[in-house]
Parts: C-alpha cells; sequence; structure tokens
C-alpha cells in the first residue's frame, strides 16, 4: 500500500478510536462505540498487514489466530466481577511488548530505520529508554496487580520502613541512566534500566491495598497507553502514537475521575497503605454490640408494596451475587403496582467506573431509570423507601461526619434522609474501606440479611403472593 494510502487509512482509524472513546462514555452508546473501535483496530490492522515493511506472513498470522482464539474464549468466560484483573493482565501483556519492542530495536535497529548497532540516534536511545521503562514498570506493576484482585496474594497493602524513600531513589536512579544510555548506547545500561523499572513496578504497587487496585489499574492503563507512544516511535508508526497518547490521557482522566469520586489525591493512593483486609478486621475487633432491626422478605415486600416511591441503590454485593435481572423484576412488579422506582449510582460504587450502569444495562434496566449520584440525591428526603442493594461505603455517613474516616469527604448517597432504609448484605461487616456503617444502628432502617440475588427472589415471591 503506498504511503499517502496508509496515512490516510491511519488517520481514518484514529478517528474511530477518538469516536469509540466517545461512544463508550455512557451505556446508551456504548455499542456503537464499541462497533467504531473494531471497525478502527481492523482498518488499522488490515493497513499495518500491507505496509511493505511486512516481508512475511507467518509469524503475524499466526499470533493473530492464537490471540484471537485466546481472547475470544476469555471473553465468553469472564464474570463481570473479574474484570479488573482482567484489565490488569491484557496491561500487563502491554507492558511486555513495549520491552520486547525496545529490546528488538536496540538490537537490530536497521530492522526498524534508527540507524546501525554501535550509531542509533540519541533521540531514538531517549524514545527506546523511556518506552523500556514505563513497559517495565507496567509489566510488573500489572502483574501484582492481577496477582491481589485474583487473590493469588493477599490484597493487604504491603509496607516496610524506607519504602518511599526508595521508591524515590529508583526513579532518580532510571533518569540518570537512561541520560547515560542516550548519549552511550550501552547495552548493559539498556538491561539495568530494564531491571530496575521492573523492581520499581513491583515497588510502587505492593503498598496499594485492594480498595485502590481500581484506580491503580486505571494508572496502569495510562501507563500502558504511553508505554505505547513509545513504541510507536520507535517504529515510527503514527497510529501507534496517536492511540497510545488516546489511552495513555484518557486512562489518566479516569484516574482522576475515580479519585474525585473517593475525594482523595492521586499522591494519598500512590503512597498506598489504605483499604487492606486487615482494616476490617481492626473495624470489627474491639466493637460493642449495637442494636439493630432485621426484617425478611416479606417485611420488604410489604414496605415496598405500600410505597410510593423507592429509590434503588446498588452496590458491589449485588455485582457479586448477580441479583442484577432479580433486582430487575422486583422494580418490573412494583411499577406495575404504581411504585415510581428509581436506581441512584454512585461513582465509585462496585470496584469500577460504571460498574453498575454495565449491569444493570445487561438486566435490561430502562436508561431513564438510572440516575447519577447529583441528579438523584436531593430526592432521597421525599422518597418512601430507599433499597440499599449490596452497597455500603457508598452510603457511610462517616464520609460527612467523621474526619478521622478514611471515606472522610467521599460524596455519599444520602439514604437515610428517606423514610424507610432497606439494606441488603449477608452480615453486619463493612464494605471495602473497612469501616462501621452508622446506618444500619438507624431507627428507620431494617436490615434483609442474605445473599443479594437470593433476597430479590423471595421478595418477587412475596410481591406476587
Ligand atoms: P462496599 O464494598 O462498600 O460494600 C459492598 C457490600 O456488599 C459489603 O458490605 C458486603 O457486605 C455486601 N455484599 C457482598 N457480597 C454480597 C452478596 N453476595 N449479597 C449481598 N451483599 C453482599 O461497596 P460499595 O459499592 O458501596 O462501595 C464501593 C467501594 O469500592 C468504595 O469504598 C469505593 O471507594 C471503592 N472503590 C470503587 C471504585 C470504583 O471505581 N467503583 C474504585 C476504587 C475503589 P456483606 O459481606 O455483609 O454481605
Amino acid at each position: 500500500m503506498n504511503a499517502n494510502l496508509s496515512a490516510l487509512a491511519y488517520i481514518i482509524s484514529s478517528v474511530c478510536f477518538i469516536l469509540a472513546l466517545q461512544g463508550l462514555s455512557s451505556a446508551k452508546t456504548s455499542q456503537r462505540g464499541l462497533t467504531f473501535g473494531i471497525a478502527g483496530m481492523a482498518l488499522a490492522i488490515g493497513t499495518t498487514l500491507m505496509s511493505p515493511i511486512v516481508s512475511s506472513y507467518g509469524w503475524i498470522i499466526s499470533g493473530i489466530i492464537l490471540g484471537g482464539v485466546i481472547g475470544t474464549s476469555i471473553a465468553k468466560k469472564i464474570q463481570m466481577t473479574a474484570l479488573p484483573q482482567l484489565v490488569a493482565a491484557f496491561h500487563s501483556l502491554i507492558g511486555l511488548a513495549a520491552v520486547c519492542v525496545a529490546a528488538a530495536a536496540l538490537l537490530e535497529p536497521y530492522a526498524f530505520n534508527i540507524g546501525t548497532v554501535g550509531s542509533i540516534a540519541p533521540a531514538s536511545l531517549v524514545e527506546m529508554g523511556l518506552g523500556v521503562a514505563i513497559g517495565a514498570i507496567t509489566f510488573t506493576g500489572s502483574v501484582v496487580a492481577f496477582a491481589k484482585l485474583q487473590g493469588l496474594v493477599s490484597g493487604n497493602p504491603l509496607i516496610f520502613t524506607g519504602q518511599h524513600p526508595l521508591n524515590a531513589l529508583l526513579g532518580i536512579l532510571l533518569v540518570v541512566l537512561i541520560g547515560f544510555f542516550a548519549t552511550s548506547e550501552s547495552h548493559s545500561l539498556f538491561w539495568s534500566i530494564t531491571f530496575i523499572s521492573l523492581l520499581l513496578g513491583f515497588l510502587l504497587i505492593l503498598p496499594i491495598g485492594g480498595a485502590d487496585m481500581p484506580v491503580v489499574i486505571s494508572m496502569l492503563n495510562s501507563y500502558s497507553g504511553w508505554a505505547a507512544v513509545g513504541i510507536g516511535f520507535t517504529l515510527g508508526n503514527t497510529l501507534l502514537i496517536i492511540t497510545g497518547a488516546l489511552v495513555g490521557a484518557s486512562g489518566a482522566i479516569l484516574s482522576y475521575i475515580m479519585c474525585k469520586g473517593m475525594n482523595r489525591s492521586i499522591l494519598n493512593i500512590i503512597l498506598g497503605g489504605f483499604g487492606g483486609d486487615h482494616t476490617k478486621v481492626l473495624a470489627q475487633g474491639g466493637k460493642e454490640q449495637r442494636a439493630y432491626k432485621t426484617g425478611s422478605s416479606e417485611d420488604a415486600g410489604f414496605i415496598m408494596k405500600n410505597a410510593k416511591s423507592l429509590i434503588i441503590v446498588p452496590g458491589y454485593g449485588m455485582a457479586v451475587a448477580q441479583a442484577q435481572h432479580a433486582l430487575r423484576e422486583v422494580s418490573d412488579i412494583l411499577k406495575r403496582e404504581g411504585v415510581k422506582v428509581r436506581y441512584a449510582i454512585h461513582p465509585v460504587a462496585g470496584r469500577m467506573p460504571g460498574h453498575m450502569n454495565v449491569l444493570l444495562a445487561e438486566a435490561n434496566v430502562p436508561y431513564e431509570d438510572v440516575l447519577e449520584l447529583e441528579d438523584i440525591n436531593r430526592d432521597f428526603g421525599q422518597t418512601d423507601v430507599a433499597f440499599v442493594i449490596g452497597a455500603n461505603d457508598v452510603t457511610n455517613p462517616a464520609a460527612k461526619t467523621d474526619p478521622k474516616s478514611p471515606i472522610f469527604g467521599m460524596p455519599i448517597l444520602d439514604v437515610d434522609k428517606a423514610k424507610t432504609v432497606l439494606f441488603v448484605k449477608r452480615s453486619m461487616a463493612p464494605g471495602y474501606a473497612g469501616v462501621d456503617n452508622e446506618l444500619f444502628y438507624k431507627d428507620n432502617t431494617l436490615m434483609l440479611f442474605g445473599d443479594a440475588k437470593k433476597m430479590c427472589e423471595e421478595i418477587i415471591k412475596s410481591l406476587e403472593e
């Protein structure tokens, strides 16, 4: 394919990727976004395959078939709740690819049109140094994030004395080594940069607790985008530079949105130590027994049926129980009974941005019934029932009242303003931040203990009787 035509095809692909990101910003337009993404990627791969630089197709076709088969079978089997660790695993591959491309370019620069061994331009060496560093950090960081989320290692923050000064020292050392590498093209310096970056990836993610992992994944997503930009410069591929920059920027914006949703700074998250399992133990241990009211599915059915308005607040527990379909049935029945039913979505409910929206869309909940925090929060005061299903931290008033609480400052859904609050969960255990929820003990709260899906199925029975 001639150079002008391939440049045009790459521009069209880039536009498709931008439209894909725009489409994916809302559940309503997400399918259109995916279609643009698939079209852009197909055009990009097709154009690259027709480029004169490709001398044989054997390895490429084998890679596409192998990757395609593995990707399809994973996509078919994966549970929604396991998506964060899957994304982490995929990011590790992008990081590894960046390392491999940089190493290949160093060993065989003529294949990349960047000179010959011993005479690579300093600018290309800087790109290579940055690409390998970001790629290696992304690789080991993502592997640790995957292992923590998959439960292969403890989700607790792993903290040791001198950790942050050590990381800072390694970061400075990396910058210095990249500078020397750019002027010397020394292979041993290149491998030192790779080794230190691999180590830094481990050390950066180890102190981060499970609750912060989604933010970390989004940050690693951003790093993997910048690693792709590095590969793009090495390969002289404009499309890879544009796509990498899109991924890098959108990952960074997503991290910012999540931090804002939790009211924490990115620095606070990177410094780590928040949200491990031990915080749950701390929250439970030594706490005096307090009185709370419990109810059954029949009680819930009765209260719901007699309400004029009801707001459902879904959280991580709904995702774990896969209760969204049964929940939609509950709301369908209530709507038929004349109850005004809406869903309130907190920006960090669940374990990834948009987690609840995706699940509710999967269960065909009408988009107009699903409202974001800022659009519905004021309505709790005029609502008869708040039905909190598998959510906890996102309703916890400690975020407003207790400056010592790890969630202090996080905006919350004001469910306590509703006349009655129904909480579906399996126990009195705290949510992911590990803090007790004052709402459980309030006079207008009824705890409905049980698995979210089972509880919804029982409520359906009681509503139908
Ligand atoms: P929480 O983790 O606060 O609470 C979930 C609750 O669900 C638990 O208290 C648990 O109680 C209950 N639960 C678990 N399994 C089931 C089940 N099968 N059936 C019924 N209940 C169940 O979740 P939220 O959604 O309220 O809050 C999200 C948390 O994640 C926040 O702390 C947020 O900061 C954090 N976070 C979210 C991110 C995002 O992008 N969404 C990113 C980073 C962090 P029990 O064990 O008693 O059943």
